[in-house]
């Protein structure tokens, strides 16, 4: 599904050196590289504040403990998505209320997101899936109606454009409260281990959240609220400065990935090929298609893996239906419209290292197999 090595490869003698020196300074925990990548992240991403934290799943888990929240407190977000998005409210005592997504764009359907708000809710998380934003504008107004806080979880979306009506453009995961990534190495900016940070534009936030991934201490020693232990370290955050100078080549390779995917799956009645809406711009961090009914999804994957072509379920579990969840009664949800894509999704390989002879080599699968 990815080819980490072969960027590496591109990339080697800098990364090589960015890592002696690190070891040489011996500074591996907030050493000068964190940062640095903070401050050039920031400016990436225009947002005032970047946190760099231990992983995806903890910034998100940060991001909840941030906002005061109370046991019972019910956080909105979609069923359709990772687990980290949702397994984090669960550990925090909070309440996750599952809404569908819209089966286009794959993100959050802000008609079901009204209909699930009760006077206990306290936050959203949007998730930008699959490298395509949520459509903010509508959820920033559900929520500001409602005095709800949003939690964007871009993960798997780096370096994703979303555009206003008036025309205004800003990136993802800084159009919300606070935006959360990670680094995970197969992720659009991915560090070789694991990584992630926080962001936002609010200072007092800002404060809030460096203290709550440093043990609940503003002053060594003084821990004046409950918090974590959790650090990118300084290994992790040299590599990722040098990957973050190429994060907008590496988007644009996974376009035209995903530009040849749709040229020949195009006019095929048996797949939809991934939609854009006209308010996101896409990073592609997966290259997904529905099937339609009647294809045999299990078949065309075991058809693929026979002649060594990687292909995922992205995921194979809604969040409604996971047992870790058994004690919110969400199993019984109705949710038609993510139970039916959970069915028909395959996600295809795609990463920057992809050339014409593989892509065709996958396309002639794919098509022998519906043919
Ligand atoms: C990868 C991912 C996370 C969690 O990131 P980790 O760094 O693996 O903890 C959270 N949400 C989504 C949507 C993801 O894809």
């Amino acid at each position: 599904m990815v080819d980490t090595r072969t960027q590496y490869h591109r990339i080697k003698s800098e990364v090589d050196q960015a890592v002696l020196d690190v070891l040489e300074s011996s500074a591996f925990i907030q050493g000068q590289p964190v940062k640095q990548l903070a401050a050039e992240l920031a400016a990436y991403l225009n947002v005032s504040h970047v946190i760099p934290c231990a992983n995806g799943t903890d910034a998100l888990q940060i991001a909840m403990m941030a906002l005061d929240l109370r046991p019972g407190d019910e956080v909105i977000t979609p069923s359709f998505t990772y687990i980290a998005t949702t397994e984090v409210i669960a550990l925090l005592r909070l309440t996750p209320v599952f809404v569908e997504v819209d089966p286009q764009t794959f993100c959050m359907d802000p008609e079901s997101l009204r209909k699930a708000i009760t006077p206990r809710t306290k936050a959203i998380v949007p998730v930008h899936l699959y490298g395509h934003a949520a459509p903010m504008e509508p959820i920033l107004q559900i929520a500001k109606e409602h005095g709800l806080y949003v939690i964007e979880d871009n993960a798997q979306a780096i370096g994703c454009d979303y555009r206003f009506s008036d025309g205004r453009i800003a990136k993802t995961g800084t159009l919300g409260d606070i935006g959360c990534t990670s680094f995970y190495p197969s992720k659009n900016l991915g560090a070789f281990g694991d990584g992630g940070a926080i962001f936002t534009k609010d200072a007092t936030l800002a404060e809030k959240l460096k203290m709550i991934a440093n043990h609940g201490q503003r002053t060594r020693y003084y821990h004046e609220i409950v918090g974590c232990n959790s650090r990118l370290d300084s290994i992790q955050a040299a590599i990722l400065r040098i990957k973050l100078k190429h994060l907008d080549d590496y988007n644009q390779s996974r376009r035209n990935v995903a530009s040849h995917y749709d040229r020949v799956f195009s006019g095929y009645p048996k797949i939809t090929t991934p939609h854009q809406a006209p308010y996101s711009s896409h990073v592609f961090h997966q290259y997904t298609l529905k099937l339609a009914t009647g294809v045999d999804r299990d078949g065309l994957v075991k058809f693929l893996s026979e002649r060594n072509i990687p292909s995922m379920i992205y995921y194979p579990v809604p969040g409604h239906r996971q047992a870790m969840f058994a004690e919110f009664g969400t199993a019984g949800v109705n949710m038609p419209l993510t139970d039916v894509l959970t069915n028909c999704v395959i996600s295809l390989p795609i990463h920057t290292e992809m050339d014409t002879e593989q892509l065709d080599y996958i396309t002639d699968a794919v098509l022998k197999y519906l043919s």
